[in-house]
């Protein structure tokens, strides 16, 4: 089955107008997540890694996987105040204003090469403040990538434009 399908559309979520893009369908279907974790770390495969970033809250979901397949590390990147050592932190921009993420100090040593991981990419917001994060602490941000894209909010070209490649696995218009 394509991973296509194994996602769920909810109308008007969280607000009316929206389309939510629903992983939780692709999560429960053992082929499914197997396939989407296979394919985001094909590109990586067999390559040094130190560390996966993922994001709050699906992206620890994926990203944990993914930092299984590759023999890596696993940085989890979350929402102000749920961490439980010195963090550092960033402000970044969501829809409508901007909130804060935070890592732990010692998430990552000077140089470490990191692939960064979430369930979506929209406006490219959370993904530009995460990458600006982990690149203030020294890391080699070699990859960002996302099961989904919704290329006509322009998130994967801004990554692209940071310098950091992006993998994304289905697109929706
Ligand atoms: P961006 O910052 O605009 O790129 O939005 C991406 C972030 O919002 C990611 O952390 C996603 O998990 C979340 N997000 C936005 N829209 C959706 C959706 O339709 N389904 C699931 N997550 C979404």
């Amino acid at each position: 089955m394509p991973l296509r399908a194994a996602i769920r559309t909810i109308p008007d979520y969280p607000k009316e107008g929206i389309l939510f893009r629903d992983i939780t369908t692709l999560l429960g279907d053992a082929k499914a997540f197997r396939k989407a974790v296979d394919e985001l770390v094909q590109p990586w495969a067999g390559m040094k890694i130190e560390k996966v970033a993922g994001m709050e809250a699906r992206g620890f979901i994926l990203g944990g996987a993914v930092a299984h397949q590759l023999s890596s590390g696993f940085i989890p990147i979350r929402k102000k105040g749920k961490l439980p050592h010195e963090t550092v932190s960033i402000a970044y921009e969501l829809e409508y204003g901007t909130d804060e993420m935070e890592m732990h100090v010692d998430a990552v040593a000077q140089g470490e090469r990191v692939i960064l991981v979430d369930d979506l990419i929209a406006t490219g917001g959370t993904a530009t403040g995460a990458i600006r994060l982990l690149q203030k602490m020294g890391a080699d941000v070699v990859a960002a990538c996302f099961v989904i894209d919704l290329p006509d909010l322009g998130g994967a070209k801004k990554i692209e434009a940071l310098g950091v490649p992006v993998r994304t696995l289905v697109a929706f218009e």
